[in-house]
């Protein structure tokens, strides 16, 4: 007998990607999806690509526990690749085409790659490795020029290969647990590591992503009417899961390719897009473009994530007109854990009190337990001030690193994520995250919050962009150290530090905060994802 207890399922509805789908094609099948200046097709046209791909890999031998991988820019065939290949049940693996080469043989071996679908300007890339792979690797070439010749023994290419298959595909039903999709972190030591995720943790991160956007109340939403572009690469957390956010809705989705101010601006411009993403440095990028000064961006909103959103960046996106905020994630949590949307309070006290909240990392998205703890694992108080290490449960988050049962132990020790990031929590829920646990300076037994410090700077009329690190001080343990881009020469290392000293007075920061040592260089390194690369600062100037 069933238990009178349990609701039972007549159909046991299993989270699958492929159930993303029915809402767009219900009530968008006309909606568009554009590649920047080569293609535009509507949803009715992706769902038969989405068919006519996985009919061409199934044909190549793709089956449910393959590994089909995939090196491009932003493209409407990422998006596709988003859908068919896991909705086959095979595992997506997006190769961070930005990774040394070494570092991507390592990927491809690793996740046991059986495809790779790569873009003719990546081939080059891939030659220099094809032949240490350890598995018999089949390619598919990716191009944007008819004419491009077959390179690496390709099996052939892409828009070829789809234009032959019938876009009939029986996508089965399969367990929700299933793998989908993998990528590679590149941590502070060692070889990159393997993050996962499942249909049931892709699907619920997309319902979860697109309640918390979709429900912000007066700026910082996105919802139906918007018209989508990343400008976080896809191969990066599933360009930060939103691709699937904006395919649920049924929103117009733009791809722009390579990352190049002047194409990205153009696009906002000519395809009147109203919803973005991307880290503070490209955000910085485009603002410093001359373009940016003969088109409207009044419409655009843009969450900023994967680093803090500098105090600087946000007056100056707010002076030409973008609804900016910040968005809280990393690779570790799919990535959505929390958005810096304005309620009416914030907003009725006016511009000042709204561009602190906008730079700060954010309320909890839903379903998102969201905790700043001590080293016992105890809640440190909601005030503002307190600060801890920032762990997370939410239904979407990895479970481990692939095939690296000990540090996949140690990221969910206690039952929680560990971030790694040190922050606090205010009376309203808002999280600041203050600096990564090892990225915080340790000055004569003060914490300094090197985010902090950059965030100051960053609002000196006379700095492009600013990085912060600790440097080893026999006397202080450390003392911070500032690298800085400057706009032009009226920044000194005098004026840096007279502007730090007036939020030193003010109580913005401790006294030890203030640096002995500032370099104005021509650029700040950047991670292979954009962001500013500390680790490789710290190489250079901690000798
Ligand atoms: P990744 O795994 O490369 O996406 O990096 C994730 C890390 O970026 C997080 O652990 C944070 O240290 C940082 N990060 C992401 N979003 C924010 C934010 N809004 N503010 C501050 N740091 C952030």
């Amino acid at each position: 007998m069933s238990d009178p207890h349990k609701a039972g399922n007549a159909y046991d509805y299993p989270l699958l990607i492929k159930h993303l789908l029915h809402t767009p094609l219900a009530n968008a099948p006309q909606q568009e999806i554009v590649y920047a200046d080569r293609s535009r097709h509507d949803y009715l046209i992706f769902r038969q690509r989405i068919g006519r791909l996985a009919h061409v890999l199934h044909t190549l031998g793709v089956r449910q526990d393959s590994t089909v991988a995939v090196m491009d820019w932003d493209s409407n065939r990422y998006l596709e690749c988003f859908f068919a290949i896991p909705m086959m049940g095979a595992v997506l693996h997006t190769i961070n085409v930005r990774l040394a080469p070494e570092q991507m043989l390592y990927t491809i071996n690793h996740a046991e790659d059986d495809f790779i679908l790569v873009h003719t300007e990546f081939v080059p890339l891939l030659e220099q490795i094809y032949d240490r792979m350890e598995r018999p690797v089949k390619i598919i070439m990716l191009s944007d020029n008819a004419e491009a010749e077959l390179a690496l023994d390709a099996v052939g290419e892409y828009e070829d290969l789809l234009t032959q298959a019938t876009a009939e595909f029986d996508f089965p039903d399969f367990d929700e647990q299933t793998r989908a999709t993998t990528f590679y972190t590149t941590g502070t030591t060692g070889n990159p590591k393997g993050v996962y995720y499942s249909h049931r943790q892709l699907v619920l991160h997309t319902l979860g992503a697109c309640a918390g956007l979709a429900s912000a109340d007066k700026q910082g939403w996105f919802r139906r009417g918007d018209v989508y572009m990343p400008i976080t690469p896809m191969f990066h957390v599933h360009g930060w899961g939103i691709p699937y956010v904006a395919t649920l809705m049924g929103v117009k989705q733009v791809y722009p390719g390579r990352y190049a101010p002047d194409r990205l601006l153009s696009l906002i411009d000519r395809e009147k897009v109203t919803f973005s993403h991307c880290v503070p440095t490209i955000l910085h990028m485009l603002l410093s473009d001359q373009l940016v000064n003969d088109i409207d961006l009044s419409n655009w909103r843009v969450a900023i994530g994967g680093a803090a959103l500098p105090r600087g960046l946000a007056e100056t996106a707010l002076a030409h007109g973008i609804d900016v905020f910040s968005a809280y994630g990393m690779s570790e949590t799919c990535p959505f854990i929390s958005a810096a949307h304005l309620d009416a309070a914030v907003i009725s006290a006016g511009p000042e009190e709204q561009l602190k909240y906008r730079c700060k990392t954010g309320r909890a998205a839903p379903m998102v337990e969201m905790r700043v703890v001590d080293e016992t694992m105890n809640d440190v108080p909601h005030d503002g001030r307190t600060t801890g290490e920032v762990v997370v449960r939410a239904p979407w988050l990895t479970q481990g690193y692939l095939k690296d049962k000990e540090k996949s132990e140690e990221l969910w020790s206690g039952g929680y994520l560990h971030t790694g990031d040190i922050g606090h929590i205010d009376e309203n829920g808002y999280l600041k995250v203050t600096d990564r646990l090892k990225d915080v300076i340790k000055s004569g037994g003060e914490w300094i919050s090197s985010l902090s410090l950059e965030d100051i700077v960053s609002t000196h009329p006379a700095v492009g962009e600013v990085a912060a690190i600790g440097i080893p001080d026999e006397q202080w343990g450390e003392r911070p150290m500032l690298l800085i881009v400057r706009t032009d020469q009226s920044a000194t290392v005098e004026s840096i530090q007279q502007h730090i000293q007036k939020h030193v007075d003010a109580g913005d920061l401790t006294k030890w905060a203030i640096p002995d040592r500032v370099e104005f260089v021509d650029a700040i390194v950047k991670t292979s994802v954009g962001k500013i690369d500390k680790k490789l600062i710290r190489q250079q100037y901690v000798k």
